[in-house]
Formats: C-alpha cells, structure tokens, sequence
C-alpha cells in the first residue's frame, strides 16, 4: 500500500525503458546529434505542454525546468518586476519552508526594500494592501492537507492590483487544477511528486499568456534567449514560460518526466477531484469507526472540497506508529513532531488499499507493536 505518493511518485510503466532508450541510442549512439535528432532542445518545452490540459493552462504557458525552489524564486522576483512601484510580498503563516525562505531571500537581495509579510489564513484579506506585489500561496498544504480557495483568493489579489503566484506541489495530479479559471499569474510546481516524474525531476513554471512579455525570469541563462544558439552578444529574453529556462536541461531526469505524463492523456480534472474526495472520505469515515480512542486526531479538514488528496493524523508517537505501519507494508510518511501523513493519489491507490491501510494502522495502535525498540531512531529523511 503505497500511501506517498505525495512525496515521491511510483515508476510509471515505459518510464524505464524511455530511459534505456534515452541513454543507449540517444546518448550513447546519437551523442551530440540527439539535441536534434531525439528533441532534446525543446523537450522542456513538450514536456510542460503535456501539463497543460491537467493545470487549466495552454501549452506555451508551461516548461519543465529547474527545481521548484529555483522556480518560486524566478517567479517571485518576475512579479516583483512586474509591479515596480509595490515593497510587499504575502503569504500565510505555515507555508512550506523552501517557499518562505526563498521568499527571504529575495527580501534579502533587495537590500530590505522588499517586505514579506506571513500572516495567519484568516488574516490575509486585511494584509492585501495597495503596496502588495504578489500574494504566493501553496495550493494545499503539505501538512495539514488543506485546500485554499484558489479562485477566490486570486481575485483578493486582483481587487489590490497585486498578482497571485501558486505553489501547485500537492495539487498537480492529485485535485482539480485550472490556472485559466482561477486566472492565475504565475505558478510553479513539482513533478515528482503525483506527477511520478522520478527523484529530484525537474519542476514545472506556468506563466500566463497575457504576461508573456512583462514576466521576467531574474536569471537570464542561455537556455532562455530568444535564440540560445545565436550566441548573441546581449540578452534577449524568450516570451513567457520557455523564458524561464535557465541553463542545459538535464535530459536523463526530463525524459523520466516526459515519459511518465502519459498517463495524464486521458485523465478529465475533476475525475481527480472525485476519487480524491472518495479515497480521504472512506479513509477518514474507516479512522473514526476503527480508531477512535487510539490516541490520533484528524489535522485534515472534514469537508473534501476544502482538503488535496493527503490527509493527516496526529499521534504523539508518530514516527514509530508509521515505522510499525511500514513494516506492515503501508508506507506512508510523518511530518515532526507528531503527524502521521498518508497520500492518496487518485490514479493508482485504491479503495481497498484505504480498507487495509486502516485496518493495519489499528493492528499497530491496539498491539502498541510501535512500542518496539526497533522503531525508535529515527532517520534522516523522513
Ligand atoms: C515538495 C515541495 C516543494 C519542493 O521544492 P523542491 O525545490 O523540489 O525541493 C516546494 N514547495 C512545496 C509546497 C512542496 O510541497
């Protein structure tokens, strides 16, 4: 029962031989040719473009490129150069650290000038002031699993004139996307998570169309001139999301994802949000029926359409409760000091798997066999 997919997406079938592929006839035979002859040039570029139908978005509107921490930097310095005259940079307490420090770090570049401001969930309309550049926001919450109002809150930056950057890591693949219909600015995301992509793939950029001109990527590289092998003198930025490339790609981990966003061919968005809901529902109907006074409570909210497709528990034992559950086959992940997390992505968990997922994590909770001192040391990666 693979239940982290949240974190680290299965190998999709073809990915490996794509690889095989890749490495022995592209590389070791074609060699410096395949940048033509296999497509490696624009193989972000495809690669993004198969996103496309999943995010809501076109498909010049995306590149896979780079690692999503590069790409919330890229963006966010992109909207601050797009609203010139505005100091602040919101988001809400408790967003994911890398998303936070980036944002630091751009404050930081600036010498101070530019403010980020952390304010808790219910608090972020009053913090949308008329200095405000961008609101950048993660779509659901890697801990809790919460879902935020994208629309909504999109339009709340709108209303101030700022613009609104989405942070897509726990949504792609797993709920209903649609960049166009929220009318987005700018967004990034990760591929290896329920997009199978492959350790470390190189994450996604979106950049609407209609700031295919003013968004400027902060890292002018190469690889995102308008002509990269024109070898030109000055730096002459390529329109929109292909802009947002930097250097070489790095076509053994690109291939891995190209390969793997097949199976998105044929997936219509909200089928994800449907099974999502239905997988979280059975799962957190099962906790309370089967676990009540066992020690969790629910951090997830109760309402599907206000949660991603993870939900979370809390116990304070958490890690050695999940190491029992692992070596009962049932591999989901913690969170410090004291969350359980288990993702349900929609493709390829099943409702069974939820069935036998609870009925272990009971089997350990009534046992105490995470009492076990084999399960106190925790590792590094967790
Ligand atoms: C997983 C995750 C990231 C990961 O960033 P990397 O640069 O790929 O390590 C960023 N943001 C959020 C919200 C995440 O959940």
């Amino acid at each position: 029962m693979y239940l982290d997919g949240n974190s680290l997406g299965p190998l999709a079938v073809g990915v490996a031989e794509r690889l095989r592929r890749t490495i022995t006839d592209e590389w070791r035979s074609g060699l410096v040719r395949s940048w033509n002859d296999a497509g490696w040039v624009d193989l972000a570029e495809r690669a993004g473009g198969k996103l496309a139908a999943l995010l809501g978005a076109r498909p010049e509107e995306i590149v896979v490129t780079d690692s999503t921490s590069v790409n919330l930097f890229k963006v966010l310095a992109a909207a601050l150069s797009m609203r010139p005259d505005r100091t602040a940079l919101v988001t809400v307490e408790g967003n994911f650290p890398t998303d936070r420090y980036i944002a630091d770090g751009v404050s930081e570049l600036s010498g101070g000038a530019i403010e980020v401001r952390e304010v808790p969930r219910s608090a972020l309309r009053d913090a949308l002031t008329d200095d405000v550049a961008a609101v950048f926001l993660t779509h659901v919450d890697y801990r809790t699993g919460e879902r935020l109002p994208a629309r909504a809150l999109t339009a709340l930056a709108h209303q101030v004139g700022a613009l609104a950057v989405w942070d897509l890591a726990h949504s792609a693949g797993a709920v209903n996307v649609h960049l166009h219909a929220w009318k987005a600015d700018l967004a990034v995301g990760c591929t290896y998570k329920y997009l199978n992509g492959g350790p470390g793939a190189p994450g996604f950029v979106f950049v609407a169309t209609e700031h295919a001109e003013a968004a400027a990527n902060p890292i002018a590289g190469w690889w995102g001139h308008a002509d990269p092998f024109a070898f030109a003198d000055r730096y002459e930025a390529a329109p929109g999301a292909r802009g947002f490339q930097v250097g070489t790609p790095p076509i053994l981990s690109l291939a891995a994802v190209d390969e793997a966003l097949w199976v998105w061919e044929d997936v219509p968005p909200d089928a994800l949000d449907a099974k999502a809901a239905s997988l979280t529902d059975l799962f957190i109907a099962l906790i309370d029926d089967r676990c009540d006074g066992l020690g969790l409570s629910l951090l997830t909210p109760r309402e599907s359409g206000r949660r991603g497709a993870h939900v979370t528990l809390r116990h304070p034992h958490a890690y050695a409760v999940m190491q029992a559950l692992i070596d009962l086959d049932v591999i989901g992940d913690v969170r410090r000091p004291d969350l359980l997390r288990f993702g349900f992505a929609p493709l390829y968990v099943s409702h069974v798997d939820v069935c036998v997922a609870v009925e272990r994590l009971q089997h350990v909770l009534t046992t105490e066999a995470w009492r076990s001192p084999a399960y106190a040391d925790e590792a590094t990666v967790i």
